[in-house]
């Protein structure tokens, strides 16, 4: 995963994790992936659901990894808001 300092929780202070987590699509075989941060403590949590494949029905590594990052961004920016 890409070397992002990752910010304690706007709101406790407590560590933040990142987790990435496979969830069954509704309408398909498919699995959908959700990035998300979260706080390890009071559960505030940034997610953001992947749910474009490719034609192999896989997601790619680097869709992921830039997922997470967005996730990472949007948790730190918050952040800096409080
Ligand atoms: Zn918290």
């Amino acid at each position: 995963m890409p070397e992002i300092k990752l910010k304690p929780c706007p709101f406790c202070g407590n560590e933040a994790i990142t987790r990435i987590k496979p969830i069954r699509g509704a309408f398909s075989e498919l699995d959908d992936i959700e990035v998300s941060v979260s706080c390890s403590e009071c559960y505030v949590e940034k997610c953001r659901v992947l749910s474009e494949c490719n034609d192999s029905g896989v997601f790619s590594f680097s869709d992921v990894e830039k997922t997470m990052e967005n996730v990472i961004a949007d948790w730190n920016r918050r952040t800096d808001n409080v």
